[in-house]
């Protein structure tokens, strides 16, 4: 059994949350959270609507997990391509669409959590199968990601070890850090670093 390694959230989208458990993704070291089964259950009982999963609710579905994850990345990247000068977005969308498109679309099809009221009129997700209910939300997150308006908002995080991708939701839209309180935090310390390195007396 895997520990339980510490995903990172905060992207803004479920999707993007997702993406990011292929950690540093595009350095040299990429770093895979979902080896396998256990790791998975975990993932869903962190993001998902429960506040566990069995590991033997995920058996047989993490290869499924990587396959969306990439399929994911792949339609992202490809939305996020220029629009100015033409057609290199809707270029890359077709191509990505040819390779990524129909597994985004199946597992979306899939059921996602029901709502629900137990016996005491509080709420309670259900679900026959946990774990594809959730690649399904996270499918059809991502699906209303790429088709609307806030895939322009999609950033990639300046840290040259990350590369995460976010949702920009400050008003100006220059947010460069995926968190402040890791990626953002790092830069500010090199920052201060470099000047007291500079200017070493004043
Ligand atoms: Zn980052």
């Amino acid at each position: 059994m895997t520990p339980a390694p510490s995903f990172r959230s905060g992207s803004g989208r479920l999707c993007l949350d997702f993406i990011r458990t292929l950690r540093h993704r595009g350095t040299a070291r990429p770093e895979e959270e979902l080896p396998d089964s256990a790791a998975l259950a975990a993932w869903v009982g962190r993001f998902g609507p429960w506040e566990s999963v069995p590991e033997a609710a995920a058996v047989g579905h993490d290869a499924q997990a990587r396959q969306l994850r990439e399929a994911i990345h792949t339609l992202v990247a490809a939305a996020r391509e220029p629009v100015e000068g033409g057609t290199a977005r809707a270029a890359a969308l077709t191509a990505a669409l040819s390779t990524a498109g129909d597994t985004v679309n199946r597992i979306a099809a899939l059921p996602v959590p029901a709502p629900q009221l137990d016996g005491s009129g509080r709420l309670r997700w259900l679900a026959a199968a946990p774990v594809p209910a959730v690649l399904a939300l996270i499918a059809r997150d991502a699906v209303d990601l790429v088709t609307g308006p806030s895939i322009d908002r999609v950033h990639e995080c300046a840290d040259p070890d990350c590369h995460a991708l976010f949702l920009d939701s400050s008003r100006p839209g220059t947010r460069r850090w995926c968190s402040m309180n890791t990626c953002g935090n790092k830069a500010k310390k090199q920052t201060l670093r470099g000047r007291s390195v500079s200017r070493p007396e004043g």
